[in-house]
């Protein structure tokens, strides 16, 4: 069993042809259960101030990350390819940055410590409203385990940090990442990674360094499902908050 999506109720930038504001439609309005407590908790921390929480965007399913690669392509923006977006893990979202800031209640700075508080990271480098995607952020939960690990350059040059980190959220969800012949396989690295083990890179192929890990981690099983099984369990009792 993947970790599973849950649908959310939160408001969206969209209405109804009455005007009306509208929750975030279904198909987007889906995430993991640690971000799920995130975001319903900033959303309360905010209306604690009179600020409103609006989304323009949460899960995107692979046909749905690739229309936006297409279509922000068009634009000018950048949007990676299936595979590399925490949207797609059900752990991203994009919020109204004008309504969040309306009336000069809060800062954008202000707003990234009520996200800390909340483990929500933006993916800017600094609060400024101006730069495009102030208004992405993300539940990165035990995954940023895997972003750090391939910033330590544990997991060598082949993926960036940001996107070793997508590819293990994408592929707990059970969502395909492509990059991967094997997914059982990819899977097995990223919840040894999030666990504390060393493997070399996330890519799918079981080596020596990986049967190690598996070893290291206590696991006798020999089969990948047997394998995966005992590791979701570590990975329960680890992170119980993400299941
Ligand atoms: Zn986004």
């Amino acid at each position: 069993m993947p970790s599973p999506l849950l649908p959310i109720e939160i408001l969206s930038i969209y209405f109804d042809k009455h005007d009306n504001r509208l929750n975030l439609p279904d198909r987007m309005a889906q995430c993991t259960p640690d971000m799920k407590n995130a975001v319903l908790k900033v959303r309360d921390a905010l209306a604690a101030k009179g600020i409103d929480l609006f989304l323009s965007d949460m899960f995107r399913s692979r046909d749905m990350q690739l229309q936006a690669h297409i279509e922000n392509a068009k634009k000018g923006i950048f949007s990676p390819l299936p595979g590399g977006s925490m949207h797609e893990a059900g752990r991203a979202f994009d919020l109204d940055l004008s309504a969040l800031l309306k009336d000069n209640i809060l800062t954008l700075a202000d707003f990234w410590e009520i996200a800390a508080d909340n483990k929500l990271s933006p993916i800017i480098s600094e609060p400024n409203k101006k730069l495009s995607e102030a208004w992405h952020f993300d539940c990165r939960g035990s995954h940023g385990i895997v972003r750090q690990y391939y910033r330590d350059g544990k997991g060598g040059t082949k993926m960036k940090p940001y996107e070793a980190m997508a590819a293990s959220a994408i592929l707990w969800i059970g969502v395909q990442v492509d990059r991967f012949q094997n997914q059982n396989a990819a899977k097995i690295q990223s919840a040894l990674i999030r666990l504390g083990h060393e493997l070399g890179a996330l890519d799918g192929a079981i080596g020596n360094k990986t049967r190690d890990a598996i070893a290291a981690a206590g696991i006798t099983a020999t089969a990948e499902p047997d394998i995966l099984a005992a590791l979701e369990e570590k990975l329960k009792q680890t992170f119980p908050e993400e299941f």
